[in-house]
């Protein structure tokens, strides 16, 4: 998967996604990243202006429409060169839908993705309804500008892309997926600080623990995202009670309450 940059600062993305895995990833070849210098395509051979006043007055400067227009150009068209289709272009902006990991998810499929980073007051609308297919922000804050964002979506998007982890698994058991946060997890040693690790962790029985890390994934989620906990509950809606089983433990012993297990809505009995 190839990531094209559009920024004033290529280098401050160069040198980042060039290190750690995004890294090692590049150089196993499963992904590229292709940082591109607007101010490469000014029109202003003598100073490389790329930004100007607003019209209509207003503190700031903005990006202009031409030196964005024709870097676009030369990166679509070297897609195009390689064989591949005309990309999505992305626009960083506060003012877009908010990422995830659903996002991320979606965007993993493409095979080229352009984006285009902001600076200054930001960009002149008429290059953004030319070239742009998608306003994504990464959350309801001002930054200066779209360098940081367009790396947190590449570095998302990247971990998603085959290959790039070492472990597939991770990926499909990290939090978000599904709906639900990611359960606890230890590593050496068994005991540090007087806590001990939970010793079904220890206990070798692999189907112990994936029950144990499903109920705490939903514990997790049920007390730090009540808002992913609704949506988790709504695509895995209460089992039917099994009346007749139920109906005799009842006669047998008085039911437990304050149960971490029970209380975790597991199986979604009390039907939240
Ligand atoms: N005047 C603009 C903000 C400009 S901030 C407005 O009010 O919408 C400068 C640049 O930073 C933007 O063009 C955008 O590319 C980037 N940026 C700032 N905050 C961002 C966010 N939360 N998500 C994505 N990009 C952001």
């Amino acid at each position: 998967m190839n990531f094209h940059i559009m920024t004033l600062f290529p280098e401050m993305i160069q040198s980042s996604l060039s290190s750690s895995i995004t890294g090692r990833a590049e150089n196993k070849g499963y992904i590229s990243f292709n940082a591109v210098n607007i101010r490469d395509y000014s029109n202003d051979l003598k100073h490389h202006k790329v930004d100007d006043y607003t019209y209509g007055g207003g503190a700031g400067m903005l990006m202009q429409a031409q030196p964005i227009y024709d870097c676009f150009i030369d990166i679509k068209n070297k897609i195009i060169q390689n064989g591949g289709k005309s990309p999505r272009v992305i626009y960083v902006t506060p003012q877009g839908s908010v990422f995830n990991q659903q996002k991320a998810q979606e965007l993993s499929k493409e095979e080229d993705l352009v984006f285009l980073c902001g600076h200054y007051e930001g960009v002149d609308e008429r290059v953004l309804e030319e070239i742009v297919t998608d306003y994504i922000s990464i959350g309801d804050y001002v930054l200066t500008g779209g360098e940081l964002p367009a790396m947190v979506m590449i570095d998302a998007i990247s971990r998603l892309v085959p290959g790039v982890l070492n472990n597939d698994e991770s990926a499909l058991t990290e939090s978000f997926h599904n709906n639900l946060l990611e359960y606890p997890q230890y590593s050496r040693p068994e005991e540090w600080m007087g806590k001990k690790v939970p010793p079904i962790l220890l206990s070798g029985d692999h189907k112990k623990v994936d029950e144990w890390r499903l109920e705490q994934s939903i514990i997790r989620t049920k007390e730090r995202r009540p808002d992913l906990y609704e949506k988790w509950l709504l695509e895995n809606p209460p089992k039917p009670e099994k009346k007749k089983r139920r109906r005799r433990k009842a006669a047998e012993e008085p039911e437990v309450s304050g149960n971490v297990v029970a209380d975790s809505n597991v199986d979604n009995k009390d039907g939240e």
